[in-house]
């Protein structure tokens, strides 16, 4: 399905059926080679591929792999209509969902790991990363969603990703009722880096074969395909990987690793993967002795974190115990770097060229542009605006430190430790530097600027025709206004209409294409039950084995009405008498009845906040 450039406004099926019709005959007219029209554009958003990789590539690179031979490969070249690649710096954490998101503008996720804390709930939530599907990944027309296909990726991620680039190519030839860009998601490329293969050899085959579709398309269609390649992060290709110690150090500074934060000695650590950066969530009133005190950490390089007093101050500090604060004033989204000692991030001679150029307001505020123009290809690319960002608004629920890591050193959750033995992996993402930033955007239709995620969808039609996946499938979310209010681009009309609703509470939102033929009243019906879990909480269990107790019933049937209202989706407030006992795991699975039988819309588990009212994130 596509939409209409910005206008989010969506092709609903009856619609849809004439507008076939009606391109099958346009299509007829144009080209007598097909039926109907294939997408005008491939969006292939590739993880992890790192901006110097590409470009060397490009270029042409001489390199011995792992097997001690020396290859020389060149691809994406020039001479085959491909643009010089760009940068596209990663946010911080360069981590793939929090990138993935604020590269397509969507609502920014619960946490920037699939384990994560949330304030609301004062708990860490645990999340099965292969099961679930993220909104980035919802919006793509192609990704591997087979799960254990995903597990795949991380034993055999060559394998896989021949798998991925068969059926991205034979998924795309059956689009025929999409006649703008088809988005997919390929994950192997960033498995395969952190198992040490050989990328070149990867990105080399991916071009041989998008040259055989060229080729095929130009016959079909008459024209080039358009391509265009994205990537959410680098990969630092680090040989090897020390373990950083933050627990033990923790702990022998008197803190405790807690699954909640009950008292200024608790900190929590989600972790999952291997990773070289790390989130600290604590009580505010720890952060100015915190970070000072992981600066000692070995393998730490930069610890950031939010001043408690003052909501618009970040401060920067490394491992030489260097400090700066970071001022951001939100209103004309200008930053200032003072050194309060030494210079943590080496921005000297940054501030030296924009004071030349006058860029500085009188209050020494330069804007993030500027900002960006003089640190694009810096150690730290645009780090004053990602540090901030990284704390206020990547995430709903933003870590109080963010430690960036040397390269040589990870972070390892307690499946990795256990399940996984560290030298097997090499080269990982998550910290400040370009190394691990600079990601890629490579055209073949039209010259591309180095940019960053969030500025990345300006060049391209803000990402318009991303699949809009609540007209399609089942599901359903809790959402607040101000959460609402973090999302970049309107891909659909709730996307602007959210401002419509009331500032407090909690909604309910619920979509399915059973709706679209339903009455607006037609009542939504669920069950609400209280989770107990049996598992370990310290094991970070990827499947905690929950049981379900006693159930409440819930009728849905007064959704709130927007001027824009799309049939797929309803928006309903909580009944007013709903109250849930406080900071539990319950589950809600909800239902309607639609032509005499029930049908089953979604199914999900959430957690209560302090006044027992369900915490949306
Ligand atoms: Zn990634």
């Amino acid at each position: 399905m596509f939409l209409g450039p910005s206008t989010g406004k969506s092709v609903h099926p009856g619609g849809n059926v004439r507008r076939s019709v009606f391109l099958v005959l346009l299509t007829l007219q144009i080209s007598p080679f097909t039926s109907l029209a294939l997408p005008k554009r491939l969006v292939l958003g590739l993880d992890g591929v790192a901006y110097r990789d590409m470009k060397a590539l490009q270029a042409g690179v001489t390199y011995t792999n792992n097997w001690g031979r020396q290859l020389h490969r060149q691809a994406f070249t020039l001479a085959e209509g491909y643009f010089p690649v760009s940068r596209l710096v990663s946010t911080f954490p360069s981590t793939s969902d929090v990138a993935w998101t604020d590269i397509f503008g969507d609502r920014p996720l619960p946490g920037y790991q699939r384990t994560y804390f949330s304030v609301a709930a004062n708990s860490q939530i645990v999340i099965n990363g292969i099961t679930t599907t993220m909104e980035h990944e919802s919006q793509m027309h192609w990704e591997m969603e087979n799960n254990l296909m995903r597990t795949m990726g991380y034993v055999y991620p060559v394998h896989t990703f021949e798998y991925e680039m068969h059926e991205t190519i034979r998924n795309f030839w059956n689009d025929t009722d999409n006649d703008g860009s088809y988005y997919v998601y390929v994950r192997a490329t960033d498995d395969a880096q952190h198992l040490d293969r050989d990328i070149f050899a990867m990105l080399s085959r991916l071009d041989g074969q998008l040259q055989a579709m060229r080729a095929r398309y130009q016959k079909h269609e008459g024209r080039d395909l358009q391509i265009l390649l994205l990537s959410d992060h680098g990969h630092n290709h680090a040989d090897s990987f020390k373990r950083v110690e933050i627990r033990p150090f923790l702990e022998k500074a008197g803190y405790r690793i807690a699954e909640s934060i009950e008292n200024p000695k608790d900190v929590v650590l989600p972790t999952t993967g291997i990773e070289d950066w790390v989130e600290i969530h604590n009580a505010p009133a720890a952060t100015e002795t915190l970070v000072p005190l992981l600066t000692h950490l070995e393998g730490a390089d930069l610890v950031t974190g939010r001043d408690p007093d003052q909501p618009n101050r970040f401060l920067v500090m490394n491992a030489k115990g260097e400090r700066a604060d970071i001022d951001w004033n939100p209103t004309n989204d200008t930053y200032r770097y003072s050194t309060e000692t030494g210079d943590p991030l080496g921005y000297r001679p940054v501030i030296e060229a924009l004071a030349q150029k006058k860029l500085f307001g009188a209050d020494g505020f330069a804007t993030a542009d500027d900002w960006m123009a003089a640190t694009m290809t810096n150690r730290y690319p645009l780090a004053l605006e990602r540090i901030v960002r990284g704390h206020t608004r990547v995430t709903l629920n933003p870590a109080t430190i963010l430690i960036s890591l040397d390269n040589g050193y990870a972070h390892s959750g307690w499946l990795m430790q256990r399940g996984a033995d560290l030298s097997t992996f090499s080269s990982t993402h998550g910290a400040l530097d370009n190394l691990n930033s600079d990601g890629i955007v490579l055209s073949n239709f039209g010259p591309t600027r180095d940019t960053s995620s969030h500025r990345v969808a300006g060049q391209f039609d803000d990402f318009s025709g991303l699949r809009n996946f609540r007209a399609e499938d089942n599901g359903a979310e809790w959402i607040t206004k101000n959460g609402q209010a973090l999302t970049r681009i309107a891909h659909e009309p709730f996307d602007r209409d959210y401002t419509l609703l009331p500032k407090d509470g909690v909604f309910l939102r619920v979509w399915s294409p059973q709706l679209t033929h339903l009455d607006l009243n037609t009542p939504v019906m669920a069950t609400l039950e209280k989770v107990k879990h049996f598992s370990d909480p310290q094991s970070q269990s990827w499947t905690p084995r929950p049981k379900v107790v006693l159930g409440r019933h819930l009728t849905f049937n007064h959704p709130i009405s927007f001027p824009d209202q799309c049939a797929y989706e309803r928006i309903y407030a909580l009944p007013p008498d709903l109250i849930l006992k406080p900071q539990t795991e319950y589950r809600i699975s909800g239902w309607i009845r639609a032509q005499g039988k029930s049908v089953s819309l979604f199914e999900f588990n959430f957690y209560t906040d302090s006044q027992g009212q369900p915490a949306a994130y």
